[in-house]
């Protein structure tokens, strides 16, 4: 088994403030982040390039399995630069189809795996699955929540219909379905400043 000593594992529906709050945790710490749901976007952001149909399984598996992906300081794949193009409408609206697909899910949750490995120090890892699947051991799990209402004034330029079918799709999947693990914090994000979860996050881990 791979060492999962030093991740903290973050997960949330969208718009409930993960990225941020995962990001500054990271810095915070001075430790790794990953945010994987750039990796799922990168992987739909080629597949719409090259005009594979997202039903095309087997098109969009090969995709995921020969790809290079980077995150870090700008969202790569196969050297493309599409740090901008994977937060467009058609990837929000591909993306959950693409992550739905377990031979995608496997490939990523691999590289994901690896990236952490090889951190010197620990990582802050945020996603949909990383406290249940990824890092079924990792040193604290979260998973944050906030109100409907809450989540739609965070959205950014994704319409509250876009956000609500990514949700829908990520709840109900069969494969590594968005759901809070049982050893998971719940922090309810609706009331409270990023430095307040962000402290909370922080004290929480210093309690391990
Ligand atoms: O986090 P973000 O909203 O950028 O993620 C985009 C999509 O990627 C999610 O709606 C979900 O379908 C997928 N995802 C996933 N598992 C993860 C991270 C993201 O299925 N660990």
């Amino acid at each position: 088994m791979m060492s999962t000593s030093n991740v903290v594992a973050i997960d949330g529906p969208a718009g409930s403030g993960k990225s941020t709050v995962a990001k500054l945790v990271a810095e915070r710490l001075e430790w790794s982040f990953l945010d994987t749901g750039a990796m799922y976007r990168a992987v739909t952001a080629l597949a719409l390039r090259n005009g594979v149909a997202l039903e095309r399984h087997e098109d969009v598996v090969q995709i995921a399995q020969e790809c290079l992906i980077d995150t870090i300081p700008r969202v790569t794949i196969n050297g493309l630069d599409v740090t901008e193009e994977i937060r467009g409408s058609d990837v929000n609206h591909g993306v959950s189809i693409v992550a739905a697909i377990p031979a995608v899910r496997d490939a990523m949750v691999e590289r994901q795996r690896e990236w952490s490995q090889r951190q010197a120090r620990g990582t802050v890892v945020e996603g949909r699955d990383i406290g249940t699947v990824v890092f079924p051991d990792a040193t604290l799990k979260v998973f944050l929540t906030a109100s409907p209402e809450e989540r739609a004034r965070r959205r950014g330029d994704e319409s509250a219909d876009s956000i609500n079918r990514r949700d829908e799709i990520d709840s109900t999947r069969a494969v590594s379905p968005l759901r809070a693990d049982e050893s998971a914090v719940v922090i309810d994000t609706t009331d409270k400043s990023i430095d307040q979860v962000i402290e909370e996050i922080v004290q929480c881990l210093h309690q391990r």
